[in-house]
């Protein structure tokens, strides 16, 4: 199942992305794809304010991932520069923990992900506008993609 889903502002990529983060849930997975400039960090602060975190959140491209402490915690990760090594981070410790997790880049470590999460493409469309593709696996996250679309 994919579900499409085509915002027209920035504004509007935030307000999908605080709506999605008041659904959620410790252990929940989020990975985002896109090219560069796509939206994927702006999508994870937007994500972070739903969650009541305060701290600014940068991109984790040096650090790997960053936790944030919001209604629940927030591990922010960007493997981009996991690309060619098989570096085991504790990955589970990470993934089901208490945390949501967010992943920039996460088909550099698709065999280390939860089986069941929620995969988000983002596409930019123009300057403006982006689309979003919704892949949910489990039923867990067909039911968030389904509130998130009420
Ligand atoms: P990525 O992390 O995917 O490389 P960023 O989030 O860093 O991308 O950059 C996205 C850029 O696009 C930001 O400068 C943001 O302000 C801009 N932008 C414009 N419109 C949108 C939109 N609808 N959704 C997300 N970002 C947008
Ligand atoms: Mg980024």
């Amino acid at each position: 199942m994919t579900i499409e889903w085509t915002v027209q502002s920035l504004e509007e990529t935030q307000a999908l992305a605080m709506k999605l983060a008041d659904l959620l849930q410790p252990q929940d997975t989020i990975t985002l794809e896109g090219d560069l400039g796509a939206g994927k960090t702006t999508f994870t602060q937007a994500l972070a304010k739903g969650l009541g975190v305060k701290r600014i959140v940068n991109s984790p491209t040096f650090t790997i991932m960053k936790q944030y402490e919001g209604r629940l915690p927030l591990n922010h990760l960007d493997v981009y520069r996991l690309a060619d090594s098989d570096e085991d981070l504790g990955w589970d410790e990470i993934f089901f923990g208490d945390a949501v997790s967010v992943v920039e880049w996460a088909h550099l470590i698709e065999p280390d992900l939860p089986a069941e999460r929620l995969a988000i493409r983002i596409e930019r469309v123009d300057a403006d506008a982006r689309r979003f593709l919704l892949n949910p696996t489990g039923t867990r996250y067909e039911q968030l993609c389904e509130e998130l679309m009420k």
